[in-house]
């Protein structure tokens, strides 16, 4: 299905990378909200975010202040004049935002792995024109992301974006969502006109790491970044870890460094000839290659072995991944290209041997 878009650029908000979305992870009391916001728009920050409900793993933690929030945003808004953003996981936040004045909503990573939720949401939407951002889910699967994006763009909404906040993992040794670059960037092959904000805060779910993320999204061509910063981060109520102040903030996004998107120049058209022709000779590579196991497929079945000689198997995975590292790859990644192969190769004897 083709998504029918429109801009989620709000008056007065310029075309340029990167749209910048803060404010804390969630509205806390009235000071707290006010006194962060006034330090942002003291930076020239344009568009403010707040979590109102906030979804909580277990029963018994903060779980946000409820429409009581609300009234506090739209005092923002009225002394700051920033837009105001929070997010939605139910019909009920929906009417209750919509009635706040709310200018811009998103729905969070655990909604959108929702199918009922996300169509509740769709629904109560149904008919308004406002911006919408949908997290990933949870979970890396692309077609449940592309799902929730459909269902809200067939109530009508239009002025659809999403936000890349990673995934979820078992391991969480450097990342608290493992930023899984390649789905965001499949997505902006499969809709290349849909602005994709990255957020750094739930991803790298550390202060140190929301510069490097944020200078990656740039560096990937996304459109913005949303980030978490509030007033006093050590005492926030909730992703303490991951909140910096508006002071911090403004220094990291001063020292990002912005490229051009579309580099017309002859150099790089002549640098991606070059590129195509190691393309094919790859291709031609590979099927020599293939051609090859073929034939020891033939000689296998001819003298009753195996496919699988699993000593040979781990010795090329070593002898490549060494030689890669040699030659200035990573080891990993080489062991990954070969075990691709390797799998390619078997499959193409198994057809000889049924044949
Ligand atoms: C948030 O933005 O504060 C939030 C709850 O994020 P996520 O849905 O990505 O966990
Ligand atoms: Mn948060």
């Amino acid at each position: 299905m083709e998504l029918e878009l429109e801009s989620i650029l709000l008056p007065g908000i310029e075309d340029k990378r990167p749209l910048v979305i803060a404010g804390p992870c969630s509205a806390e009391t009235e000071e707290q909200v006010m006194s962060t916001a006034k330090q942002l728009a003291e930076k020239g920050l344009k568009i403010y975010r707040a979590g109102i409900w906030k979804p909580r793993t277990k029963p018994g933690g903060f779980e946000g202040v409820g429409v009581e929030g609300l009234a506090w945003l739209k005092e923002v808004k009225k002394e700051t004049g920033m837009y105001v953003c929070t997010e939605v996981a139910t019909a009920k936040h929906v009417y209750e935002a919509l009635k706040a004045g709310i200018d811009m909503l998103w729905v969070g990573a655990r909604t959108t792995a929702n199918p009922f939720a996300v169509q509740e949401i769709a629904d109560a939407l149904k008919g308004v024109d406002i911006p919408v951002l949908v997290k990933n889910p949870v979970n890396p699967d692309l077609e449940l992301w592309i799902g929730a994006l459909e269902r809200i763009n067939n109530a009508g909404l239009k002025r659809l974006g999403v936000i890349h906040r990673g995934f979820s993992s078992y391991d969480k040794k450097i990342y608290r969502n493992l930023p899984q670059w390649h789905i965001p960037i499949e997505l902006r092959r499969r809709i290349p006109n849909l602005p994709i904000i990255c957020d750094p805060s739930h991803i790298g779910g550390k202060r140190e790491l929301i510069a490097p993320l944020s200078q990656q999204a740039m560096d990937l061509g996304f459109n913005g970044l949303i980030i978490e910063s509030h007033c006093d981060p050590d005492c926030a109520w909730s992703d303490a870890a991951q909140q910096i102040t508006p002071d911090v903030l403004d220094y990291i996004l001063n020292l990002l460094v912005i490229r051009k998107e579309i580099q017309s120049t002859e150099n790089l058209s002549q640098l991606r000839k070059q590129i195509d022709e190691c393309d094919n000779n790859l291709i031609q590579e590979l099927s020599k290659r293939m051609r090859i196991a073929r034939e020891i497929g033939t000689y296998k079945k001819e003298h009753d072995m195996t496919i699988l000689q699993t000593g040979r198997y781990n010795e090329i995975l070593e002898k490549r991944g060494s030689q890669g590292a040699l030659c200035g790859m990573d080891a990993e990644f080489i062991k990954k290209v070969f075990e691709a192969i390797h799998e390619e190769s078997v499959r193409q004897q198994m057809e000889i041997i049924n044949k």
